[in-house]
């Protein structure tokens, strides 16, 4: 066993070293509390294992496949690049492995209504998609300005039959939207539950989208013992809340021979308030009912932050990260907008395939190590998502 028991991670209380626990009034830790419960019995029992199991296969698609991007290796001469496909995963993202989990702990919890709120929409389709599957109630919150913005992902929600609210106060945006959709839950508590979209919140919801995620890991570690007989000796992973890094990362924490780099959105560089980079440039603070590193004006306000994948624009993230910051364990580095760009661009004409922006962080840490290594070292990129949702921008922003 290593000095650290990574599996026992959390405690009881949901701490990950000093970072994480629950930072909300007693009413809600009560609740918070009872959802750990649940969750604890329920996915122990065969019955829930099976039902995830055979939906991550039949209608994922899983496991997804590990792809040697040999084209891309050879022409930056050094280390072999190697893909995780998550972009293959039905809905284009990792996020369709904690909805599915969610929704269906929701399900097997008795709840009649999933309530969530989302950014961009990629957490709001893949809420959807999860509860249309499992058939409970969805409802999303959305800022009536991110409405207007990501109108295919509107549509899909629609389509998949979320009630959608459009959340006009404020600024409109997502932390409004966080605001709408918590009152709501707030009114039944007993019967619905929240459905975060990330690593993110009060415990257990660290724990959970963790724990669903590391099929990601756990299928990497497989497949690189099956072809290779060992290890890569990197894996990589943007992020932005966290969860596809832990969905990558968890399996191979004990692994101390495998070097693990999260990526942060260094947006228009480190030195202006345009990025994201909360783990490079933050400092350790509560968001969101959480302790974790948050990026924060001189008054103590999370600072409004800036990436050009708006999948990674969060000024707190993981508590699991954070401790594996101080610890030592995952080094967190940062790519900006352009490198993130050039990288879309690279993957997208040398192998055919187009990547997530928020992907392309991982993509682009990748491009700028692989140089410094020997060709008979490995570097596994989590690609977490698909870029066809970005295309239309990078198009328009690269003038094609
Ligand atoms: C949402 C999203 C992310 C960022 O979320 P994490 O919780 O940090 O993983 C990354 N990639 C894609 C494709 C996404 O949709």
């Amino acid at each position: 066993m290593s000095k650290f028991d990574f599996a026992a991670m959390p405690d009881a209380n949901g701490y990950f070293g000093e970072y994480g626990g629950q930072i909300i009034p007693p009413e809600l830790k009560e609740i918070m509390d009872e959802i750990d419960g649940a969750y604890e019995e329920i996915r122990q029992t065969p019955e829930f294992q099976e039902e995830l199991d055979s939906l991550f296969a039949d209608y994922v698609g899983r496991p997804s496949p590990v792809y040697h991007a040999s084209r891309l290796s050879a022409q930056l001469g050094g280390a072999q690049i190697y893909l995780k496909r998550e972009d293959l995963n039905h809905t284009g993202a990792h996020k369709i492995n904690h909805c599915l989990g969610e929704a269906l702990l929701a399900k097997y919890m008795g709840k009649t209504k999933v309530i969530a709120e989302t950014g961009a929409g990629q957490h709001g389709v893949a809420l959807a998609t999860a509860c249309a599957l499992v058939g409970i109630p969805c409802e999303i919150h959305m800022g009536q300005v991110d409405i207007e913005k990501e109108h295919p992902n509107v549509t899909k929600m629609k389509i998949l039959g979320c009630k959608l609210v459009a959340v006009t106060r404020g600024t409109a945006t997502l932390k409004d939207a966080v605001d709408s959709a918590f009152e709501e839950y707030l009114k039944d508590p007993v019967n619905y539950i929240y459905a975060i979209g990330s690593v993110v919140g009060p415990h257990p919801f660290p724990k959970m989208v963790r724990d669903f995620q590391s099929i990601i890991g756990t299928e990497a570690r497989e497949q690189f013992m099956t072809t290779h007989g060992k290890l890569p000796n990197y894996i990589t992973a943007c992020v932005g809340g966290g969860s596809n890094a832990m969905g990558a990362f968890t399996a191979f924490l004990d692994d101390n021979d495998v070097s693990l780099v999260g990526v942060e959105p260094a947006g228009k560089g480190l030195d202006t308030k345009d990025h994201s980079a909360t783990l490079t440039l933050g400092k350790p603070s509560e968001l969101h009912g959480m302790k974790c590193y948050v990026l924060e004006t001189e008054d103590g306000e999370p600072m409004p932050v800036h990436s050009i994948a708006s999948g990674l624009d969060y000024p707190g993230v993981g508590p699991q990260h954070s401790y594996l910051k101080d610890l030592g364990r995952v080094e967190y580095d940062s790519v900006t907008d352009e490198e993130c760009l050039n990288a879309f661009m690279t993957l997208s004409r040398v192998e055919g395939i187009i990547p997530a922006l928020e992907s392309s962080h991982a993509v682009a840490w990748a491009m700028r190590k692989a140089p410094e290594l020997p060709s008979d070292q490995m570097i596994l990129v989590n690609l977490s998502g698909r870029g066809d949702k970005d295309a239309d921008y990078v198009a328009d922003k690269l003038g094609l």
